[in-house]
């Protein structure tokens, strides 16, 4: 690309200012998004003292290190998540920036590889911390995919069928052509568009469709959370839920029982007390022998022992229990939403290589995540934030590790040079 140096200085120089200016609005997104706030009002604030914060303290990466971490007003300690983040997004904008510069690719690209970066930082920060993946962002990213198809539909990136990019004129006189190829393309204004819409919705679909195999065949293979104790630990139930052993933390039945099929099963060591409602009255489960019991949950259904109750009507159970399963949910319709957004941005290559590495990296360090924390949200390992590093590694080098990847499987398997 014919561009002098000081120009691509300047460039790369914007690029890490907006990326820092970004970061310091996906820090919004990242404390307010889980709440349920509102992303505008009120303006920034500390989230101990509430004291707004004047201009200069809003300065991205800046006003960190200057306040030292610490509140003006109140002295109470600011995340270093807040600089983390900003610095983070300010130089993936200045690796994205060189990225497409060097690879010559077009401003839809650009466009979409920023939008994904940013986007992709705050999912991973807020499905590590909430387990959740925020419809505003998968569902913009979805209207950002459709937004580009149709006002700028020769920029394709589904399915990776970059065009040959536009004699790679990013600046100076030809920044005109540029914005407008497509607009202004020898081909009907009307089928560009529809194929665009076409190739963003088919990369939307099968996205989201194989993370849903996924979702089932990693429901097969790691469905369940299984525990044992020597000695019995304690379970109380209800109604409502569960709290097991010395967690203390309750779990709703409808967070590990959320298919007909799931099971939450325990060997009942010793059953101190069951209470539940019949007709209106309390009644109390008795019998002679009330050790070693089988204890079945299902979604709206207790068996214990050869007993059948309505789940909705156990007030209390109080148990020790030796051997568990609990039933997990590997990943939610988060991450199927989250695959369907890369696949429309970024085609269906994209989302294999995403689901490859981001799987990789959940039976790494989520493997680990999960033996320790049985109790803490079911066991949950936050998929969603390996999906998002994933695509961020694509963003960055994804393409050629891919193409590298392919070759090397297809021409060992069919011994072609
Ligand atoms: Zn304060």
């Amino acid at each position: 690309m014919s561009i002098s140096l000081p120009v691509f200085i300047i460039f790369g120089v914007f690029f890490f200012l907006f990326g820092a200016c970004a970061g310091s609005f996906l820090n919004v997104c990242i404390w307010r998004l889980p709440r349920e706030e509102s992303l505008v009002f009120p303006n920034s604030h500390c989230p101990k003292c509430g004291h707004a914060l004047k201009a200069y303290e809003n300065i991205p990466v800046l006003a960190w290190m200057i306040l030292k971490g610490r509140c003006r007003y109140c002295g109470g300690t600011i995340s270093p998540r807040y600089f983390f983040v900003e610095l983070f997004t300010a130089l993936l904008f200045l690796l994205i920036w060189i990225r497409c510069f060097q690879e010559g690719y077009n401003l839809n690209i650009l466009l979409t590889f920023l939008f994904l970066g940013a986007a992709m930082v705050a999912v991973a920060c807020i499905d590590f911390q909430h387990y959740l993946i925020p419809d505003e962002i998968t569902y913009s990213g979805l209207g950002f995919a459709l937004f580009l198809a149709l006002v700028h539909p020769a920029g394709l990136v589904q399915g990776q069928q970059i065009p040959s990019f536009v004699e790679p004129a990013l600046l100076e006189t030809k920044i005109y052509s540029w914005l407008t190829q497509g607009v202004l393309a020898e081909k009907s204004f009307l089928a560009l568009r529809t194929t665009a819409v076409i190739h963003t919705l088919a990369g939307a679909a099968l996205g989201g469709i194989l993370l849903w195999v996924f979702l089932e065949g990693g429901k097969l293979l790691f469905g369940r959370v299984r525990g044992s104790a020597e000695k019995p630990v304690s379970l109380w139930g209800s109604a409502s839920g569960f709290v097991l052993a010395d967690t203390g933390e309750f779990t709703h039945w409808d967070e590990v029982l959320q298919r007909a099929g799931d099971r939450f099963s325990a060997r009942i060591r010793n059953l101190h007390s069951l209470v539940y409602e019949l007709d209106g009255k309390e009644r109390e489960y008795v019998l002679r022998d009330k050790h070693d019991l089988e204890l079945d949950v299902q979604r709206n259904t207790m068996y214990i022992g050869d007993k059948k109750i309505p789940l909705k009507d156990v007030q209390v159970l109080d148990a020790e229990v030796t051997d568990w399963s609990i039933p997990r949910e590997v990943m939610g319709w988060g991450d199927v939403k989250l695959s369907a957004m890369v696949g429309a941005l970024l085609g269906v290559d994209a989302v294999l290589f995403v689901l490859m590495i981001g799987a990789l990296m959940g039976t790494v360090i989520g493997g680990g995540v999960y033996l320790i924390s049985l109790g803490r949200n079911g066991g949950a390992v936050p998929f969603g934030t390996f999906i998002a590093t994933a695509v961020l590694l694509w963003l960055l080098a994804g393409d050629e590790l891919f193409r590298w990847y392919l070759e090397i499987i297809k021409f060992r398997h069919y011994g072609v040079n």
